[in-house]
C-alpha cells in the first residue's frame, strides 16, 4: 500500500538511535524525508550517511531539546531548510529513575525537562507548519505510564500526561484537520534498553525473565514493529480517521494476562 509520504517533510525527535532511527529509516523508505533531531550528532551523522546511501533524502539538527530555544531552533532550521512541515514525531525520552525514594524535587523537574516539556514545545513551535500542510503529530510514551514501574516517577508522569497530551490536541486541533496520535511500547531492544539491562548484575537472566512473560511469541518488540505502526498512524491516506488514539505494540504485555505465558 502507498503511504502516499513522498516528499513528506516529518521531523522525529531522538531520531539518531533506537525507536527514532527505525522511523526514520521507515520514513525515507517511503519517500519521505526524515528530519533527524538528537544531541548524539556522532549517530546522527551515521544515520543521515546510511539513509543518504539509500537514495533518501534526509537531513540533521543536532540540538538538547531539554532548552526551549533548542525547540524552537530545531523546528526553524527544518522549516527553512525543508519549506515545509508535514509531522511531528515526539520521541526522545529516557527512562532516568528519578523516584520517589531516589530522588529529590530538582531532580524530578529534570526528568520532566528530559521526558515532558520538549514534546509541548516541539509541538508548540511546530503547530504553525502543521496547520498549513493539514499534518500529523505522533508522540511515542511508555506503558509505564499505564502500568508503572516503581521508582522512575518522572518518567512515569511525563509519559501518562503525554497520553493526556495525546487526547487533549487531537481535540484541540481538530479545527485543522491535524491527528494527534500515541504510539506505546513496552519492551524494545534499543541502545536506551540495553543500558538499563546492563544496570542489573545479571543482565542475561534479566533480559529472559521479561521475554518470558510477553504474551506473544515471548519476544521482545522490534524497532521496526514500532515503525511500521508509525508511518501507517502519519499517513492520511492510511490512517486519515485516526485520531487521539493510544496505540499499544508490545506482543499483549499491557492487556493480556501474563500468567497465560
Ligand atoms: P534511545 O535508544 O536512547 O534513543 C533515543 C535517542 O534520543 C538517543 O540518541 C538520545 O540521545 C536522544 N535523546 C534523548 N533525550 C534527548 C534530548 N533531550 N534532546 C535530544 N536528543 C535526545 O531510546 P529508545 O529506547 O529508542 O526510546 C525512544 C522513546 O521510546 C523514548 O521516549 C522512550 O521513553 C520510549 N520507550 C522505549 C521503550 C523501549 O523498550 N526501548 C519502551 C517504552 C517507551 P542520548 O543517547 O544522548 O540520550
Amino acid at each position: 500500500m502507498d503511504l502516499e509520504l513522498r516528499d513528506k517533510v516529518v521531523l522525529i525527535t531522538g531520531g539518531a538511535k533506537g525507536i527514532g532511527a527505525a522511523i526514520a529509516r521507515a520514513v525515507g523508505q517511503e519517500g519521505g524525508m526524515p528530519v533527524i533531531v538528537d544531541r548524539d550528532a556522532e549517530a546522527g551523522e551515521k544515520l543521515v550517511a546510511e539513509l543518504r546511501g539509500g537514495g533518501s533524502r534526509c537531513s540533521l539538527v543536532r540540538a538538547d531539546l531539554t532548552s526551549v530555544d533548542s525547540c524552537a531552533n530545531a523546528v526553524e532550521c527544518t522549516a527553512k531548510e525543508c519549506g515545509r512541515l508535514d509531522a511531528l514525531v515526539n520521541n526522545a525520552g529516557v527512562n532516568d529513575r528519578v523516584g520517589l525514594e531516589r530522588g529529590t524535587p530538582e531532580e524530578y523537574v529534570g526528568s520532566l525537562q528530559q521526558n515532558l516539556l520538549h514534546y509541548y514545545n516541539m509541538a508548540h513551535y511546530a503547530l504553525p507548519h502543521l496547520e498549513r500542510s493539514r499534518g500529523a503529530v505522533l508522540n511515542i510514551a511508555s506503558k509505564v505510564a499505564v502500568t508503572g514501574q516503581g521508582g522512575t516517577s518522572g518518567y512515569a508522569s511525563a509519559k501518562g500526561a503525554i497520553l493526556a497530551l495525546t487526547r487533549e490536541w487531537a481535540v484541540e486541533l481538530l479545527p485543522y484537520g491535524i491527528r494527534v496520535n500515541a504510539v506505546v511500547p513496552a519492551e524494545v531492544m534499543t541502545p536506551l534498553y540495553q543500558q538499563w539491562l546492563e544496570s542489573f548484575s545479571n543482565p542475561t537472566e534479566k533480559l529472559t525473565a521479561i521475554v518470558s512473560r510477553i504474551p506473544l511469541g515471548n519476544r521482545m518488540t522490534t524497532s521496526d514493529e514500532i515503525a511500521a505502526l508509525s508511518v501507517f498512524l502519519l499517513s492520511s491516506k492510511a490512517a486519515g480517521h485516526i485520531t487521539g488514539q493510544h496505540l499499544f505494540v508490545d506482543g499483549g504485555y499491557v492487556h493480556l494476562d501474563r500468567a497465560l505465558s
